[in-house]
């Protein structure tokens, strides 16, 4: 079956679909993105990821390019011409085509929009969960306002570009004061011997990552300790669990960090347990 793509107000083959070569996405990585699970045909938290697409817009400001509701109906026709049951729908948004030139283009430049959706194997998901991750460390890299979800993601390409060529599935960042920040491409959390979750709080430095939220509601829900602060590597390497999450992955549990076990090395209860209980918390539409 052949991909379709939306750009720009049209569906096309995702063969033939293309953006111009000014398009301020191409030449500056000026834009936003958002990646929304798909599941049972259905599109996971929606309405937290289209309120986090709207603040990513406004502090660059870029224009949301349509309303709301016309957005969530594109992405679900996304998902449904691609015959998507489990897998993930992915819109980007820049600052439009113009002649290249680093300030802002003429206003009224349309932003550019484009979706795109396909299936993953949720069966090689749960397999990776259930061996769990190994994880590397690389210094924190990236400028100071990662609570955008910008395309600008070169320090994240090459963080996990090295955690593949070591064997590992993620890559944590490490700041100045050696606190884990988040992974290249999700949060980052440990359970310590005392059996508190931890991940770091919300600010300019993380990604406000909307599993995060979710398996937040999960720990308040279910009474579980929680400490919502930054952590060390060195607690990390000491912590009973690790796990990261994402939209994508949900909820996968780390068991290997720089090489050594955590804990007794296997995916540990807390994070399977948040895992298996995601899809009651989050919203589906
Ligand atoms: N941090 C970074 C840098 C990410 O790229 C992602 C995934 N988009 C996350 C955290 C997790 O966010 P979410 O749970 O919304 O997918």
């Amino acid at each position: 079956m052949s991909r379709i793509a939306y750009v720009n107000g049209r569906y096309l083959p995702l063969a033939s679909a293309s953006i111009n070569i000014e398009d301020r996405g191409f030449q500056f990585s000026d834009g936003v993105y958002e990646v929304c699970e798909v599941r049972a045909g259905q599109l996971i938290d929606e309405r937290r990821h289209m309120a986090r697409l709207e603040y990513s817009l406004s502090e660059l400001r870029i224009a949301m390019p349509m309303a709301p509701a016309s957005l969530s109906i594109v992405l679900h026709e996304v998902a449904r011409r691609n015959r998507v049951r489990w897998g993930i729908v992915y819109l980007q948004i820049t600052r439009g085509v113009s002649h290249r030139d680093h300030a802002f283009p003429p206003a009224g430049t349309a932003p550019t929009v484009v979706v795109t959706a396909r299936n993953l194997d949720a069966a090689a998901a749960d397999r990776m969960a259930t061996e769990g991750v190994a994880v590397i460390s690389v210094p924190e890299n990236r400028w100071e306002r990662v609570d955008i979800k910008s395309v600008s993601l070169l320090p994240n390409v090459l963080a996990k570009q090295a955690a593949r060529e070591q064997g590992a599935r993620e890559a944590w960042f490490i700041d100045k004061q050696g606190y884990v920040t988040e992974g290249s491409s999700s949060n980052a959390w440990i359970v310590t011997r005392n059996g508190t979750v931890v991940t770091r709080q919300f600010d300019h430095g993380i990604l406000r990552g909307i599993t995060r939220t979710v398996v937040l509601d999960i720990i308040a829900a279910e009474g579980l300790k929680v400490d919502v602060r930054a952590f060390t590597l060195e607690e990390a390497h000491a912590a009973r669990e690790a796990f990261i999450t994402s939209a994508s992955q949900i909820v996968l549990p780390v068991v290997k960090i720089n090489g050594r076990a955590v804990g007794d090395g296997t995916p540990g209860p807390v994070a399977m347990a948040l895992r298996r209980d995601f899809h009651n918390h989050a919203e589906t539409s």
